[in-house]
């Protein structure tokens, strides 16, 4: 995938996650520093997972808890 349909798909993302009422809290893209918006997990839940950075097509780990979203560089290189 290029990066520029990465960004797309999630901005057609986040945009169908807004009109359906769901909230989005801002985190720190840990590769280049973008700003990215994304959906909290439920309560009590929490979601690790492997995400591509819609702004520079780097691979991040992202941490999504009830309360917040976090994101970390992968340790392997
Ligand atoms: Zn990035």
């Amino acid at each position: 995938m290029t990066a520029k349909s990465i960004k797309a798909k999630y901005n057609e993302q986040n945009f169908k996650l807004r009109q359906r009422g769901i909230k989005l809290v801002p985190y720190k893209a840990p590769c280049c520093g973008a700003t990215l918006e994304g959906q909290l997990a439920g309560l009590g839940e929490e979601w690790e997972a492997v995400s591509t950075c819609p702004e520079c097509g780097e691979l991040y780990m992202k941490y999504t808890s009830h309360t917040q979203i976090t994101a970390d560089t992968l340790a392997t290189r």
